[in-house]
């Protein structure tokens, strides 16, 4: 029977990403930097926050930053007013060491921007990915809730999980991280191991304590926030500190909307950029002189709406991961896990 699990050190994963670069791909990742850990490419995996959990497991970048860029040259003319598509990338990479949140996140980013050539292009060159499964989880994650985690689910090649300072159990996802694992000769395992019981138990004392505060999950959703819509007095209260800063849209591996920006030159040249833009800032609902959605309470309910009750929701489990990125990036305290906690209780079906 082929193994599902393989056993190794902290040298394997070296071996593995050692072994992507000698194919040419570009590895991205999460990686220490000054403090924060943010997304880019790696070349030893001492740079990497290997099996951290807690505050210090969230980066503040998601694989939203490599595949839809915060900030993009979309198109520009020349002073002939000939006009040009900028080059967007065209190496192939790998992802390496991204949580199981951020691995679903594709499922949804891939179904919000499946029109956009950009986004495509970048999408196409992905063709290796590999996934740190959490064994302790951040103090704002809540992934096992929704469902992405803390395991890997669908679409990786190879998992892997610390379980101890340097014994690391691996687990294939297809069949070509199942021939790297072989090639590099780690230990195949079987399911009663100890190594691969231990990192079950793990990953379900992770997946309980992130569930603990909803003693029914997160059922009847959908019909509680239908139910609470028209209910002004308790979005305004719970939404109340919300400043608008849109931190919480910026960090978000699933918020994907963006603006333009058009600028000419005095040598007839011109150039558009595309930006991120968050659906909490005031300005975002300004249209020909009027606003779809003037008052805050609005925009952090839409912001809810569309992660949790919108008509594309019912192509993926969710339109939020449970990756707590909003929760620990928000200057004013909002805990998105607080507001569905409230909906619920006030308005899901007893
Ligand atoms: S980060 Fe917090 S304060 Fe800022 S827009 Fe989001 S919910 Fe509001
Ligand atoms: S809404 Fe918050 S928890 Fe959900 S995916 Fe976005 S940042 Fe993560």
């Amino acid at each position: 029977m082929e193994a599902e699990y393989y056993v190794g050190s902290r040298q394997s994963l070296k071996k593995i990403l050692n072994e992507l670069k000698s194919r040419g791909l570009k590895v991205l990742g999460p990686k220490k930097s000054s403090g924060s850990i943010v997304y880019g490419e790696i070349s030893d995996i001492e740079e990497m926050p290997l099996g951290i959990g807690g505050l210090s497991s969230i980066t503040h970048h998601s694989i939203k930053e490599i595949l839809h860029p915060s900030n993009q040259r979309f198109l520009y003319t020349d002073s002939n007013y000939t006009s040009h598509i900028p080059e967007n990338g065209t190496e192939s990479f790998a992802l390496f060491g991204i949580r199981p949140c951020d691995l679903s996140s594709l499922q949804i980013t891939d179904l919000l921007l499946s029109e956009d050539p950009f986004y495509n292009n970048r999408r196409s060159k992905l063709t290796w990915v590999i996934v740190e499964e959490c064994q302790e989880p951040g103090i704002f994650c809540f992934c096992s809730l929704i469902g992405t985690g803390p395991t890997a689910k669908a679409d990786f090649d190879i998992s892997y999980a610390l379980i101890g300072r340097d014994c690391i159990v691996f687990r294939k996802g297809t069949e070509k991280g199942e021939k790297m694992l072989k090639i590099l000769q780690l230990k195949e395992v079987d399911e009663n191991s100890k190594e691969v019981l231990l990192y079950k138990q793990r990953a379900e004392a992770a997946a309980v304590s992130m569930k603990k505060r909803f003693r029914e999950g997160l059922s009847g959703l959908p019909e509680a926030l239908d139910a609470s819509l028209g209910d002004v007095s308790f979005w305004k209260k719970i939404s109340d500190r919300c400043i608008g800063c849109s931190n919480c849209n910026m960090v978000c591996p699933t918020c994907t909307c963006s603006e333009f920006l058009d600028e000419a030159m005095m040598d007839g040249s011109a150039e558009r950029q595309r930006f991120w833009v968050g659906c909490l800032s005031p300005v975002y609902g300004e249209v020909a002189g009027t606003h779809f959605r003037k008052e805050q309470y609005m925009r952090y309910r839409h912001f809810v709406l569309h992660k949790f009750l919108f008509p594309f929701i019912k192509q993926v489990p969710s339109g939020c991961v449970g990756c707590g990125r909003c929760i620990a990036f928000c200057p004013m305290g909002l805990d998105l896990r607080n507001t569905l906690q409230e909906v619920l209780i006030k308005y899901a079906k007893k």
